[in-house]
C-alpha cells in the first residue's frame, strides 16, 4: 500500500524487456522510476494515472519494486567522516520497517478544504495541496524548481516565513519525505554518522547492477540455440538465467 494515497500497488516479476530498460535508459532517475512503475505496476483496484499520485509515493513505488524483486532487507554503507578514520559503516534496515516510520498523519489545525486534494490551515488564508509526480516533473523541467512547485501547489495572498514554516510543518506530516537521513554509529572512532538515503536513485542504482548480466545473458542464449532477442527477453528472469549458467558450465567444462 502506498503511504500517502493508500493504492494498493501491484508489481509483476521483470522481463528481460523490463531489464534491459533499467540498464539502458538514458532518462533521468524520476522519470525512469516513472517509467519503469508504468511497465511493471498498476493499481489493484484497476487503471491508475501515475502523474496524479503523491510525489513521496513514487519513492514508495521504487522502494516495493526493490522489495518485490530483490527483498526486504537494505544493506548500504557510507565513510566514516570523523578525521583520519575513513571507516566503512554498514547501515541496514528494512523497506517495511522504514515505510513504517515514515507513516504519514494529518496535524492538528490542518483541515480538508471543499476541493478535492487541497488542504487548509487553521487560521490562515491559505489552501495547499500535497505536490504530485507531475508537479514534481513540471517543476524539475523548469528554472526555478521551488517556486514551480509552490505556485502549482499552494494558494496564498503572499507566504510569509511564518507561514512557510507551518506549510512546511503540515506537509512534512501529511506526505513524510522518504529521502531522508539514515544515522549511524562509527564502530571503529564511535562518530555519529548521517548519511542521505534517496530511495529513487538507491533502487536505479541496485537494479543496474543487479540486470548487468542481460545483454551477456542474451548474447549466450542466442549463439547457444538460434532463439530470437525477442524469444529470451521474454523469458521468466530465472529460467533464462538457468540456461545462461548451464552454457558457462559447458564453456568451461564444469
Ligand atoms: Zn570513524
Amino acid at each position: 500500500m502506498l503511504p500517502v494515497s493508500g493504492v494498493e500497488l501491484v508489481v509483476r516479476e521483470p522481463t528481460g524487456a523490463d531489464e534491459l530498460f533499467v540498464a539502458e535508459t538514458t532518462l533521468a532517475p524520476v522519470p525512469a522510476v516513472l517509467e519503469l512503475a508504468r511497465r511493471v505496476g498498476g493499481s489493484a483496484a484497476g487503471p491508475l494515472d501515475w502523474s496524479r499520485l503523491p510525489a513521496t509515493d513514487l519513492d514508495a513505488v521504487a522502494l516495493t519494486i526493490r522489495q518485490s524483486w530483490i527483498g526486504d532487507a537494505i544493506r548500504t554503507d557510507a565513510a566514516c567522516p570523523g578525521p583520519g578514520c575513513r571507516e566503512r559503516i554498514d547501515v541496514s534496515f528494512g523497506i517495511g520497517d522504514y515505510l513504517e516510520h515514515h507513516r504519514p498523519r494529518r496535524p492538528r489545525g490542518v483541515t480538508q478544504a471543499p476541493d478535492e486534494g487541497w488542504f487548509t490551515l487553521a487560521g490562515a488564508t491559505a489552501r495547499f495541496r500535497i505536490p504530485t509526480v507531475a508537479d514534481l516533473l513540471a517543476a524539475a523541467a523548469g528554472r526555478r524548481p521551488a517556486e514551480t512547485l509552490s505556485g502549482r501547489c499552494i494558494d496564498a495572498p503572499e507566504i510569509s516565513r511564518a507561514l512557510a514554516r507551518r506549510l512546511d510543518h503540515a506537509l512534512s506530516s501529511l506526505a513524510p519525505s522518504l529521502d531522508d537521513l539514515l544515522g549511524g554509529t562509527c564502530p571503529a572512532c564511535g562518530q555519529d554518522v548521517t548519511m542521505r538515503f534517496d530511495p529513487i536513485a538507491y533502487t536505479l542504482i541496485e537494479l543496474r547492477s543487479t540486470f548487468s548480466g542481460i545483454h551477456w545473458e542474451t548474447h549466450a542464449l542466442a549463439a547457444a540455440y538460434g532463439w530470437a532477442e525477442a524469444t529470451i527477453l521474454a523469458l521468466p528472469r530465472a529460467r533464462r538465467r538457468r540456461y545462461a549458467s548451464i552454457i558457462t558450465d559447458e564453456r568451461t567444462g564444469a
